[in-house]
């Protein structure tokens, strides 16, 4: 088989990634342990949320999968902080886990130019420093000059319940055994990390009547406006807290814990944003209660995810927890709830194209890479299965902090590393008025259509869309209400104060007891909730926006001075020893990067750029959209 791109894992991450190399024209290979559990959704049966839901908007501007098959397969649609500031403003969509998977599956493998291809891959073959191709556990070998490794928590991956320990890369999947120690062999850092799972529960057992229902929004928010409307039945999840018994029976069972007995059998340090009940009652002892809240697996099956009460605890234990929780008396446990255990890389050794500095044409991505959750890893795999097509043709995808989550997620792990499990979050990205869901496709669809990843379709959309938004915008600059009557009669009947001087719909609409809706109602406006929603944004908030523009001006600056491969951090005079080792560690490719590394000094910033001028250094100009 005749290949230029293999990728190995079938997750969120290696599917974004082979479908990404696939649109680009790049005849592909996606090998994976087991090609029934492509798509599968280890933990929770949900998509997005606020930062990860940027994420997933992100991925769906580039052309990729994950926001459609959510739509596709959701069973119930949420705006998150719909009531608060637009950059925060975010879709979450709970999906069936089957059906997500299942579209997943029939989507990369009905892709033209992907192959699927059932193995265990345990060998990374190189020559002189580049990438050759694969060797499976059977023997078999496939070659490619790029290799993006999408391995998940599969890694060496050890399961623990109690202190029961079984191999395992996820419950019922075996782990990869052997790639490590080719990984190793080629100069990548690997490390342990870990994460883990709540128990699932028999809905048939759960006392709903007693429980609160959440039911989702409407009009339903989705990821892809454009698609069709999502068909399947829309379900509530309910919501319950633990109690003090619950929190007593935590603390009088930790020595059973793997993570807080006394011989602390998990060494992999686990997700801070993410924890599990016993950390949460140990770290939070004050806190007298924490949210659960019960969401359907699927249509078709009575299985419920109990999100908020992730554990390891023996099964036994887990038993008796969920008994403590109101609604959850008489619950069954179905599946035990575990911790994994996994080997992951260093992404401090990843150049921003997530190609690894050591081996040409080898990429990392997803989990693998430090992070945790699905669309983390989609949005890698996107971008590392795009380079990796992108790098025959001499060019790249990468975005810059101001222009993506995706820049951000990507400058977070390359320059920061990830001692701990790292998700999003919108406190992450320091121009977040600037990152916000209903602009993604502004953002970073044009580079996407013009590199080829997104359709011509797909883009006219954008296009037509974005052209509603600038005439709707300039309607409202210039359709003036003027202090007679009529019009103070129309304000007083909103409830609004009367103006005083000749006024724009657009300055009305700045007011802040005004929003769109109201505005419409009164003079008339866009039936389009998108359109609608991006005109208010712009129009209430272009002071700060125009700021946030200036500020990311400034920055740019510093991200434009190029830090050629050549630089050696030794030659720099003045530099500490910790700052030459910092720098030579993550090797920033501008001075910007080189700023954001801890312990890199504004003094030594200035050392740097007297150094890289006196070398007559190289601005980069940046790329335009489009
Ligand atoms: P995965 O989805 O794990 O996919 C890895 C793929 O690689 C699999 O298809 C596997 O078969 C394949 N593979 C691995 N090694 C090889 C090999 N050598 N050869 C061939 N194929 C191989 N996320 C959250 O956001 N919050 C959570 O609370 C959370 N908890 C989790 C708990 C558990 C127990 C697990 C397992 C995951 C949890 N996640 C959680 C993480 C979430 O599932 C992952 O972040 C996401 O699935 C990572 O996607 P990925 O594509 O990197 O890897």
């Amino acid at each position: 088989m005749e290949l230029d791109v293999i990728v190995i894992g079938g997750g969120h991450a290696g599917c974004e990634a082979a479908l990404a190399a696939a649109r680009l024209g790049s005849k592909v290979a996606l090998v994976s342990g087991n090609l029934a559990t492509i798509g599968t959704m280890s933990c929770n049966p949900a998509v997005g949320g606020v930062g990860k839901g940027h994420l997933v908007k992100e991925v769906e501007a580039l052309g990729g999968a994950m926001g459609r098959i959510a739509d596709a397969t959701g069973l119930q649609f949420r705006r998150l902080n719909a009531s608060r500031g637009p950059a925060v403003r975010a879709t979450r969509v709970q999906s069936d886990k089957a059906r997500y998977a299942a579209a997943m599956r029939a989507l990369v493998g009905t892709t033209q130019g992907l192959t699927l291809v059932e193995h265990e891959v345990d060998e990374i073959l190189t020559e002189h420093g580049q990438v050759r191709g694969v060797r499976a556990t059977d023997g078999t070998v496939l070659l490619a000059s790029r290799v993006v490794i999408t391995t998940g928590t599969f890694l060496r991956g050890r399961i623990h319940v109690g202190h029961e320990q079984s191999d395992g890369g996820r419950m019922g999947d075996p782990p990869a055994r052997g790639l490590s120690a080719s990984l190793r062999s080629l100069g990548v850092t690997l490390r342990r990390l870990k994460t883990g799972t709540p128990c699932r529960l028999d809905g048939r057992t759960i006392d709903w009547g007693s429980l609160q229902a959440q039911q989702g929004d409407a009009p339903l928010p989705r990821f892809c406006d454009d698609g069709p409307p999502p068909p399947l039945p829309q379900r509530a999840c309910h919501l319950t807290w633990t109690t003090e018994e619950t929190h007593e029976l935590v603390r009088r069972n930790l020595h059973l814990s793997p993570l807080h007995g006394v011989d602390r059998t998990i060494e992999g340090v686990g997700p801070r944003y993410c924890p599990s009940i016993e950390d949460k009652i140990v770290r939070f002892a004050d806190k007298p209660r924490h949210q659960v809240f019960l969401e359907p697996e699927g249509l078709d099956t009575n299985e419920v995810y109990p999100s908020g009460i992730s554990t390891s605890f023996p099964l036994d234990v887990q038993q008796a927890l969920v008994r403590t929780i109101p609604g959850l008396e008489r619950a069954e446990i179905v599946r035990a709830g575990y911790a994994v255990e996994y080997d992951a890389g260093d992404p401090r050794e990843l150049s921003p194209t997530l190609e690894h500095r050591a081996v040409r044409g080898l990429y990392l991505a997803g989990q693998v890479n430090g992070t945790s959750g699905y669309e983390e890893a989609a949005i890698q795999g996107l971008l590392a299965g795009a380079n990796a097509a992108l790098a025959s043709r001499g060019e790249t995808l990468t975005f810059g902090r101001d222009e993506a989550y995706a820049g951000v997620l990507v400058d977070d792990l390359t320059t920061q590393g990830a001692d701990e499990p790292y998700r999003m979050m919108t406190s992450r990205a320091e121009h977040r008025m600037l990152l916000r869901e209903d602009n993604a496709d502004d953002r970073v669809m044009p580079r996407g259509h013009a590199l080829g990843l997104v359709s011509d379709e797909r883009m006219t959309l954008h296009l037509v869309r974005q052209r509603a938004v600038d005439a709707e915008l300039a309607r409202l600059a210039s359709s003036m209400l003027y202090p007679n009557e009529a019009t103070q009669a129309r304000l007083a009947s909103l409830g609004l104060v009367p103006i005083k001087k000749p006024t724009s719909h657009a300055e009305l609409l700045r007011r802040p007891e005004v929003d769109y809706a109201t505005l419409r109602a009164a003079f008339g406006g866009t039936d389009d909730a998108t359109v609608a929603e991006r005109v208010e944004t712009q129009v209430k908030y272009a002071g700060y926006l125009s700021r946030q523009d200036a500020e990311v001006e400034k920055l740019r600056h510093m991200d434009t001075l190029a830090i050629g491969a050549d630089v050696i951090f030794e030659d720099v005079s003045g530099l500490s020893n910790e700052v030459r080792e910092k720098l030579a560690r993550v090797r920033p490719t501008s001075l910007g990067q080189a700023s954001r590394i801890s312990g890199v000094t504004p003094a030594a910033l200035s050392l740097l750029m007297m150094h890289l001028v006196a070398r007559g250094a190289r601005r980069t100009p940046r790329k335009e959209h489009g």
